[in-house]
């Protein structure tokens, strides 16, 4: 079933990149709320890599499925009280939108492990949501996360609103693409733009996202 799924997902990935003569990105499975068990049987079927929202619920994933070797992401809004936690058990976080959490990463990012990955999350278009910091601010914090070498400047991340209007979500995904092409080309180890969900990623393919984010689409609906 959830094999399934993934091979559907998958393809649906290529078709959309194919149609807009862009790379197939990589998919991040969205894991929230999910059982490991759910989790396992997705990577035993070839999924590599999962996006959790919730540090304590991560921590408890991360360490039953230790013994797979999976990749895990943090894709929720993360409090400064929870970056020493986060920093330990995560591959990668992709909502860094703050000087203080670029400095609680840096400090408590284990020495033995590899530095820690990092996506600036960028508010592109949501004036109600607090979390994000605005396109001006993505240079300073991207020296900021240069300037530390426990961890690695990778790109950019948004969740932009989900306009009923296919239009303006278009818009919101091109600032994107161009916030990221100006970051790329100041620095060269920036590779990744983290958009698209179940909902709209063939849209986000379609204007540069390198990875998306699936959860429902992957796993089904999730338990409210
Ligand atoms: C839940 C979540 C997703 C996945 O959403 P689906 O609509 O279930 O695919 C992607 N990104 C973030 C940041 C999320 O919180």
């Amino acid at each position: 079933m959830l094999a399934q799924r993934l091979d559907a997902t998958l393809q649906s990935l290529k078709n959309a990149a194919q149609a807009a003569h862009r790379p197939v990105p990589r998919l991040l499975a969205v894991s929230k709320t999910q059982s490991a068990t759910a989790v396992a049987s997705l990577a035993s079927a070839g999924q590599h890599a999962f996006g959790e929202n919730y540090v304590q619920e991560a921590q408890a994933k991360t360490r039953a499925l230790e013994s797979l070797g999976l990749e895990w992401h943090m894709i929720g809004h993360l409090q400064s009280n929870k970056a020493d936690i986060a920093a330990g058990i995560f591959d990668w976080v992709q909502t860094v939108d703050r000087l203080k959490l670029v400095t609680a990463l840096a400090r408590s990012r284990p020495p033995q492990r590899q530095p820690l990955n990092i996506l600036i999350q960028v508010n592109i278009d949501d004036q109600a949501s607090k979390h994000g910091c605005r396109p001006g601010e993505v240079e300073a914090l991207a020296r900021a996360i240069e300037g530390e070498p426990r961890l690695a400047l990778r790109g950019l991340m948004a969740i932009p609103t989900p306009h009923a209007d296919i239009e303006l979500r278009r818009i919101a995904f091109q600032e994107m693409a161009t916030l990221f092409q100006q970051l790329a080309a100041r620095h060269p180890a920036v590779d990744t733009l983290s958009m698209g969900m179940s909902d709209d990623f063939p849209l986000a393919i379609a204007e540069g996202a390198t990875m998306v984010r699936i959860g429902t689409a992957l796993f089904g609906p999730r338990a409210p």
